[in-house]
This record gives C-alpha cells, sequence and structure tokens, in this order.
C-alpha cells in the first residue's frame, strides 16, 4: 500500500504530459476512485468504477462530500487525517463508506495530493475490503465461539452445581466469548415468567427492570420469550430495527446491545430456560453460527440433565438414608423379606429383637429366632401375604427363654415396580404390644373387680355425666331409696334430695371446683322418709375423655345414733369430776379428762403419749408399782390408794380403780384409770381421830371434871348444910354460930364461883356470849384493877406493881366487863401461886396492838404444860394442887374470851422462876372501819 502511494505522488508530476491518457484510466480504473476538493470536501471527480460500486450517479456525487458517504461517528478522524496528514490511522474498525443503499463497506483507501483545475485536491483510489473483512470478522466470532464452547465444557465437567455452573457460563461468556452481556434465565411455570438466575457482562439493571415472558404477549415476543416458547434459538441481528425488541431496544442501545441470541436450554426434553447472549455488535450473529450454538445449547442442556439427574439420585439416596434413619427410630419392627422368606432389610429395632447385624440376619428365614409354634404360623401368614394378602394380625409367641411377647403385625406385598404386579416379597411390620396386652387384661380383670366392687358395696353409688346425670347406680344405692335400678336413673339425683336441704348443692359446686367434695346430706326415700347421708363425691375423666362423677353415698342415720351416745359417754367422761385417763396397751396415755387436768395441773398435750407414771411421788416402793402392773396386766380390776405428785409438786392421795380394757377377743387394748383425789378425806378422817381421841379424853377430863365438880360442889354444900344444921343446935353460943355463919357464906360464894365459871365456858362454848367493844383507856383500866387488888397483895405481903409507858394514853377497842374478868383471872392466878416477890401488871402499846401482861415471881408453870392449861378442866397435875384449890376453868375461859375481842394470849414460865401470861388486843382508832 505505502509502494502503491508513493508511486501515486510520482505519477503526478508527469500529469500535465498525459493528461487525456490519465483521464482514460483514471475514468475506467476498475478500482473505484475519486478526487475531492481538500477545503470544500466536495466531490470534484469520479469515476464509473466509483459510480456502480456505491450506486450514486456522478451528478449526484458532485453534489455531495466526502462526509457525506462516511458513518457519522468516523467524522472527526475524518478531518485529523484531512488536516494533519493524509496516511493518518483509520478509526480502529477501518474506514467505512456508506453506499447510496444504506450499506456499510470496510475499505482501504489510497490517497494522493494534487491540483485538480487550480485546486488543491486529494486523489483517493478505494479498496473496498468488506468481503475480507467480513470473512476475517467471522473466523473470529468462529474463534471466540469456540473458545466460548471450550470453556463452557470444561466447566460442565468440572461444576457440579447447577447454580456456579450458570453462572461460570454467563462468566465465560463475557471472558472468552466477549459478549457485552450473558445471562441464564429459568422459566417459572406458574408465571410464564423467565426469571433471570446468573448474569455477566454490563448488566446495569437491564435484567431487574423487564420481564422475560415465555407467554405470548409483548414481554414475551422478544429472542429469549421466543426461544424459551418455541424451543428454537432466535437471533436479533439488530437491535435497532427488529420490531421484536420493541419493549427493550431504547435500553438496551444504551447499554450498547446491537444484537443478540437466545438460545434454549433443555432438561429431559423439557425447555426449562434460555440463555442469552448480548453483542455490542449489530448482526454479530449470522445463520452460520447457529450451528454452534446449538451445540453450546446442547451442551449446556446435558450439563442440566447430568446435574439435575445427580442431585436426584443424591436425593434418593439421601432419601433412602433417611428412610432407614426414620426406621431405625420407630419402636416397631420393620423388615423386609423376599419371595423365600429370607430377611433383605430389617430395622435397629428387629435386629435388637434377634440379637445380630443386617449383614448377619440377611439371607436368614425366621427358624432361627422363633420357637416351632409361633415360626408355623409366621409362616402362614408370610405364604398368604407373597400371595397377594395384605394381613394384619396379633401374634402371641410364647418363647419359653424370653418369656411372653405379643405383637400385631402388619404385613404387605412388596412389588417389582409400581405398574408391574410381579410381587416380589413382603413388607412387614410388628409393634410390640405386650405391654398393652397386660395393661388390657389387667383392665378387664381391674374392670370386673370394679364391677363386683360396685355391685357387692355397701355403700350406695351413683355415677353420673357431667351434668349430674345419673348413668349407673348400684344395687346398694337402689336399696337405699327403694328405687328400681331404671327409676334410679330416671329420677335423677335431683329427685333424691330433701327438698329442704340444699347442702348438696353446695357441695358438687364445691366438688367441681376442687375434683371432690365431702360432707353430710339429706335424702328422701321413694316412700318420703328421709335419712342423713355421708357423701363424697369426685369428678374423673372417663375412657371415653368425657367428664364424670362419682357419688358414693353412706346412710348414717345408725351411725348418728351412735355417734350420739358416743358423745354423751364422751361428755360423760369429760365432765365427771372423777380423774379419768386412758392408755395404750403399753400404758402410753391417750386421753384424759378435764377433771384429771385439774387435779394434777398437767393438760392433755403435755401428757399424751406419757406413762402416768409421771405422777409418781416417791411415796411408794418399786414393788408397789410392779405389783399394780402385775394385777392389771392380768386382766383384773385394781383398786387402790396411791399418793401422787400434781405438776406444782404437791402430793396427793387418790383413790384409783384401774381396770383393763378389752377387745372382742379377750386381747387388753386399753387401761382405763379412774382417780379421786381423796386428800381432804383423809385429813379428815386423821382429824377425826384426833378429835375422837380428843372427845374421850375429853370425856375422861369431865369424868374426872364432875367427880371434881361433885366434890367441889358437895364440899361447900356439905359445908353450908352441915353448918346450916348447926345453926339450930342450942348447944353453941352467939360466937360459934357466927363462925358457923362465916362458913356458910364463904362456902356459898365458893359455890356461886364454881356455877359462874361453868355458866361461863357454857355461853362461850354454845356461842351464846356477846361481846360489846368500846374504846378502853389501858391506862385507867389497870389503875382501877391495882386498886381493886391492892388490899389482897398486901395481906399476902406481895408487891403489886404497876407497869405502864410513859406515851400518849392508850385506848384497846374492848368489851370492858371481858378485859376485867381476864385481868381478874390472871392476877388472882398468880396471887394464888406466889408466896413471896411481886406481882407486875401493865400494858405497852404494839403497832395496832395493845400487849398486856401479868407476871408473877411464884412456881411457875412446867413447860408441857404451856399449852394445856388453857383447856377446859387442866390443872398442873402435882401432888399440892389441891392446897391451891381452883376448878381449871379459869384460863380456857380467859383464852375464850381474848379470842372473842381478836386477840390472843400465851405464856413464858418455868418451874421455880414464876410465870408470865400476855395477852394482845387491838388497840383503838379513829377508824369507822374499826367499829
Ligand atoms: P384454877 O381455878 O384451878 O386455878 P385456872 O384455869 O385458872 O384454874 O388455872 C389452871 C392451872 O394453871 C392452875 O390450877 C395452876 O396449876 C396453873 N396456874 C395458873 N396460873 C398460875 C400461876 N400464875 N402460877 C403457877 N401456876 C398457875
Amino acid at each position: 500500500m505505502d509502494n502503491h502511494n508513493a508511486e501515486g505522488e510520482k505519477s503526478s508530476q508527469s500529469l500535465t504530459n498525459s493528461e487525456e491518457k490519465y483521464h482514460y484510466i483514471f475514468m475506467h480504473n476498475p478500482q473505484p476512485m475519486w478526487i475531492y476538493d481538500l477545503e470544500t470536501l466536495a466531490f470534484l471527480e469520479v469515476n464509473e468504477a466509483a459510480v456502480n460500486h456505491y450506486g450514486y450517479s456522478r451528478d449526484e456525487f458532485f453534489q455531495m462530500t466526502i462526509k457525506d458517504i462516511r458513518p457519522a461517528e468516523d467524522i472527526p478522524i475524518l478531518y485529523e487525517n484531512i488536516n494533519n496528514q493524509p496516511s493518518a490511522e483509520p478509526p480502529s474498525s477501518g474506514w467505512r463508506h456508506i453506499k447510496k443503499n444504506g450499506e456499510i463497506i470496510y475499505v482501504e483507501i489510497t490517497a494522493s495530493s494534487v491540483y485538480y483545475e487550480g485546486r488543491k485536491a486529494r486523489h483517493i483510489l478505494i479498496n473496498d475490503i468488506t468481503q475480507r473483512r467480513l470473512a476475517e470478522e467471522k473466523i473470529q466470532h468462529m474463534t471466540r465461539l469456540y473458545a466460548f464452547l471450550s470453556h463452557i465444557n470444561q466447566a460442565i465437567v468440572q461444576t457440579k452445581d447447577q447454580e456456579e455452573l450458570f453462572n461460570l457460563i454467563c462468566k465465560i461468556a463475557i471472558e472468552h466469548g466477549q459478549f457485552r452481556m450473558a445471562w441464564i434465565g429459568i422459566t417459572d411455570e406458574n408465571s410464564k415468567t423467565v426469571q433471570p438466575v446468573a448474569m455477566a457482562g454490563h448488566v446495569d439493571g437491564y435484567l431487574t427492570e423487564r420481564d422475560f415472558s415465555a407467554d405470548n404477549q409483548p414481554t414475551g415476543l422478544g429472542p429469549v420469550g421466543t426461544a424459551a416458547r418455541e424451543g428454537n434459538i432466535r437471533i436479533c441481528s439488530d437491535v435497532a430495527s427488529d420490531p421484536g425488541m420493541i419493549v427493550w431496544r431504547e435500553r438496551a442501545l444504551q447499554r450498547g446491545y446491537h444484537s443478540l441470541a437466545a438460545i434454549p436450554l433443555r432438561c429431559r426434553e423439557k425447555i426449562v430456560g434460555t440463555l442469552a447472549l448480548y453483542s455490542k455488535d449489530s448482526g454479530f450473529f449470522t445463520d452460520d453460527e447457529q450451528k454452534l450454538l446449538q451445540e453450546i445449547g446442547d451442551d449446556i442442556s446435558f450439563a442440566i440433565d447430568a446435574i439435575v439427574t445427580e442431585k436426584e439420585s443424591r436425593q434418593a439416596q439421601l432419601e433412602a438414608q433417611r428412610l432407614r434413619q426414620a426406621l431405625d427410630l420407630i419402636t416397631a419392627h420393620v423388615y423386609i423379606k423376599d419371595l423365600q422368606l429370607r430377611y433383605v432389610y430389617a430395622n435397629k429395632q428387629t435386629l435388637g429383637l434377634f440379637g445380630c447385624s443386617l449383614t448377619e440376619l440377611i439371607g436368614n428365614d425366621d427358624s432361627r429366632f422363633f420357637p416351632l409354634e409361633a415360626l408355623k404360623k409366621i409362616v402362614e401368614i408370610d405364604n398368604r401375604v407373597i400371595r397377594g394378602e395384605e394381613t394384619s394380625e396379633e401374634i402371641d409367641i410364647n418363647d419359653p427363654s424370653k418369656g411372653r411377647r405379643v405383637y400385631w403385625e402388619v404385613k404387605v406385598p412388596i412389588y417389582d415396580n409400581a405398574e408391574d404386579k410381579n410381587i416380589c416379597g413382603l413388607l412387614g411390620i410388628s409393634t410390640d404390644i405386650t405391654e398393652r396386652k397386660l395393661v388390657e387384661e389387667r383392665l378387664r380383670e381391674s374392670e370386673i373387680k370394679y364391677r363386683t366392687f360396685f355391685e357387692s358395696s355397701i355403700d350406695g353409688i351413683l355415677l353420673t355425666d357431667a351434668l349430674g346425670n345419673t348413668l349407673d347406680a348400684n344395687p346398694a344405692v337402689c336399696n337405699m331409696f327403694g328405687y328400681s335400678e331404671e327409676e334410679m336413673i330416671e329420677i335423677g339425683k335431683k329427685g333424691l334430695l330433701d327438698p329442704e336441704d340444699n347442702q348438696l348443692a353446695h357441695l358438687l359446686n364445691q366438688r367441681n371446683q376442687h375434683g371432690r367434695a365431702q360432707g353430710e346430706v339429706s335424702f328422701m326415700r321413694k316412700d318420703g322418709t328421709k335419712f342423713p347421708a355421708e357423701i363424697s363425691s369426685s369428678l374423673f375423666m372417663g375412657s371415653d375423655n368425657n367428664l364424670r362423677g362419682s357419688v358414693i353415698i353412706r346412710d348414717i342415720s345408725e351411725r348418728r345414733n351412735i355417734n350420739e351416745t358416743v358423745l354423751k359417754l364422751s361428755r360423760a367422761v369429760d365432765q365427771t369430776g372423777e380423774a379419768i385417763v386412758i392408755t395404750d396397751k403399753d400404758g402410753l396415755i391417750e386421753y384424759v379428762n378435764h377433771a384429771y387436768e385439774v387435779l394434777t395441773g398437767y393438760t392433755l398435750e403435755e401428757v399424751m403419749g406419757k406413762n402416768p407414771g409421771i405422777l409418781k411421788s416417791g411415796k411408794h416402793t418399786t414393788e408397789f408399782y410392779k405389783q399394780l402392773w402385775m394385777t392389771i396386766l392380768s386382766g383384773n380390776v385394781l383398786h387402790t390408794e396411791v399418793v401422787n405428785k400434781k405438776k406444782n409438786g404437791e402430793l396427793f392421795i387418790e383413790q384409783k380403780t384401774i381396770s383393763p380394757i378389752f377387745d372382742e377377743n379377750r386381747n387388753i387394748t386399753h387401761f382405763i384409770g379412774t382417780g379421786v383425789d381423796i386428800t381432804e378425806r383423809k385429813i379428815a378422817e386423821k382429824e377425826l381421830i384426833k378429835a375422837k381421841e380428843k372427845a374421850v379424853e375429853s370425856d375422861r377430863l369431865k369424868s374426872a371434871f364432875l367427880a371434881n365438880m361433885s366434890h367441889e360442889v358437895r364440899t361447900p354444900l356439905n359445908s353450908i348444910l352441915g353448918f346450916s344444921s348447926l345453926l339450930g343446935d342450942s348447944v353453941f353460943d352467939e360466937y360459934q354460930r357466927e363462925v358457923f355463919i362465916h362458913h356458910i357464906i364463904q362456902n356459898g360464894n365458893n359455890l356461886l364461883n364454881i356455877i359462874n365459871d361453868i355458866m361461863d365456858i357454857s355461853k362461850i362454848e354454845s356461842g351464846e356470849i356477846k361481846i360489846h367493844k368500846h374504846p378502853v383507856d389501858a391506862f385507867e383500866f389497870v389503875t382501877t384493877i391495882k386498886h381493886q387488888f391492892a388490899l389482897q397483895a398486901e395481906e399476902r405481903k406481895l408487891e403489886l406493881k404497876l407497869t405502864i409507858p410513859s406515851t400518849k394514853e392508850t385506848i384497846v377497842y374492848a368489851d370492858r366487863d371481858r378485859l376485867n374478868q381476864i385481868i381478874i383471872n390472871l392476877i388472882s392466878n398468880a396471887l394464888k401461886f406466889t408466896k413471896e416477890g411481886s406481882i407486875e401488871l401493865g400494858y405497852l402499846p404494839k403497832g395496832d396492838q395493845v400487849l398486856f401482861f401479868v407476871i408473877d415471881t411464884g412456881i411457875g408453870i412446867p413447860a408441857e404444860y404451856h399449852q394445856k392449861i388453857f383447856e377446859r378442866f387442866r390443872q398442873v397435875e402435882m401432888e399440892n394442887t389441891r392446897k391451891y384449890g381452883g376448878n381449871g376453868l379459869g384460863l380456857a375461859i380467859t383464852k375464850n374470851l381474848v379470842e372473842l375481842m381478836d386477840g390472843h394470849i400465851w405464856l413464858q414460865s418455868e418451874p421455880g422462876k414464876g410465870s408470865a401470861f400476855y395477852f394482845t388486843l387491838p388497840a383503838y382508832k379513829e377508824d369507822p372501819g374499826n367499829k
């Protein structure tokens, strides 16, 4: 070409010389040539070949510039070429010209600069290389497509996953097929659309914006939809003009897609999708490539088939494995036998039962595993199954070594395949129902038991439904109410009620809340009579899963009577005054009554479970208790007196009776002890004895007294009578008679004293004596007494002393006459029993009391008489008692009087040392409470 060009430059020099010759050559040259104006770019001359080749007439050429025969996109490079150097590089695709018919041709250009008719021009020689170029392009396309195919095949071999394969194919289409975009869509049978699943290249959102329909509608009329629908490769050579592309055209061109091919993809002869390849060049796909595209489609379809088959078989394997796993999990025995009844398969349960592995089992029949009796039955059933029968039977296997098992066996024949009715074996499923069987049998037994119980129960039993309607009534309840069973069911629970008693409704309410309830209810029999009953009702779930109620009725009329009696008795026991204790046969306390609690101070709670020995006082020997137990344990009733100790430590005497309580077999079950506190009585008894002794003593004293009295009274009386009779005797003179009269008076006074004393003591003892208390001035009182006795004391040469306190006046609250009597008695005694020395009389205020005393220096009183001398008719007994005279009543009267005036009397004395008598009397207070 460069040579050609150089030659052109040389020939321009000789143009003027042979212009005509050149013109001829120019015009008739078989290669198209023209000359154009470098400034205007207008054609200045064209040859015939150019006219023929481009389709424009010479005149038409002259109307045009060279821009008009160039594609618009080449214009900028054209200018560059013209302005810089003629040999500037053509566009990458080569120079292109447009013929009058619009066809674009590829050309090689040889240009040379010339002056033509005075104008700067360029001479152009055109070599149309379109054909060559297309051939080259074809080869290039084919090479690309082969590379594409070859890579696809590699990918198919290497990839086992459809999604991965599709992605790879699209990528290969871009890399090796050099397509602008590629995608694979799968036909969705429901929506009849082709859904993109893989894509590569310049997608730029193209696939998300439009549906590709596999149906006959606008979005289905493009190559993809048509290919998917019809199963043929569809090609769109020029996106810009193809009417099928109307929906996508604009968008496709925006993304630089100028042509495309849609290749249907199949799986097992069925169209499943499309591979779409987009080229940046229009007319990329021609008929020649169809075969290759077809091959690509076939190879991908083959790969899809393979993947699906592989997947299916993997799935099938997995399913089989899962099935086996599932079968191993279920508790039933599942197994398959062939027509010879040899095991082909068995699940884990079955293998466990047989105690061998699957490999060990396969090929064996049942003869190895079952006793003869069972085997016969199994073989008989199996034979029926492989003849086409489906069986389900219970089989009872009694293996002497393994015990009894019961199975529910379902067996069905197995066929070669679904259509063919060729039996090739049997499938068996055996469920171990031994437990259920036993439960059923037990249930049956228990049903019989409960039915018997129901029928024979003494208690009435009603079964009801959830609404309370009677479903069943036992004979006892019918008897109880006097209705027949049918009547009972008909009348319902309500009809049995005492209309005045609403307790049942309340109880049933409670039962419905808590599931059970108990209580007492009044019922009415058929004959209208009423009876009390104890009922217990509960809800339970029936075997049909419906709620049921049970009502157990017990006629308690009799028990109520007994209860009342028992109540009475127990009240009697509880309320009786006797202490009652009940122990069990081991002697442990079960009950004590109230009287026991009061007597001992222990409560029931404290002694419950203890031994009655807690009351032991320690006053009895072990032997005593041993004897006690021996008596009662031998079944005898024991009566005894026991000294016991209360909780507070106080001792008491209990008169006790302990009796054993026997059951109907004469076995001792309990002991009952009753006791009465006889402490008081005992004391009283003792006192009675003392009193009796005292009475005897008194009697003796009285006799002595009376003897004395008779002497005392008789002596003065005899004396009086004697002297009185002498008075009438004239033998005695006046003086003698005076003496006699003196004796008579003296003895008469003595007699009077005696009689007064006796009268006093009688009055005191019979309670007749009256005390009139007044305030008495002690000082004034003792002073008067002193004066009264002054003479007598002087006569006996005794000093009569007065000892009084120096404090203010002392007033006693006493009966003056009685006080007088007391003091006179004491001073008379002192004078009587004192030979020499003194008699001291006085008083001393002591708190709210006044202490009086009479102290002498006389013969004194031995200690053992200090108490006795205050008793009636008691005197200190000595040989010379008589010499002092007296009747032994004085101090008894004195003591009684002191005590009647709320005082107290005692003495201090020793024989030979004198006696001191003290007594107290209440001091007078200006207090109304004293009066
Ligand atoms: P009687 O009239 O016998 O004296 P009492 O009851 O006054 O009776 O006295 C009882 C006895 O107490 C007297 O007999 C005497 O033995 C004794 N007795 C009373 N007072 C004295 C006394 N002051 N000194 C010694 N003995 C006395």
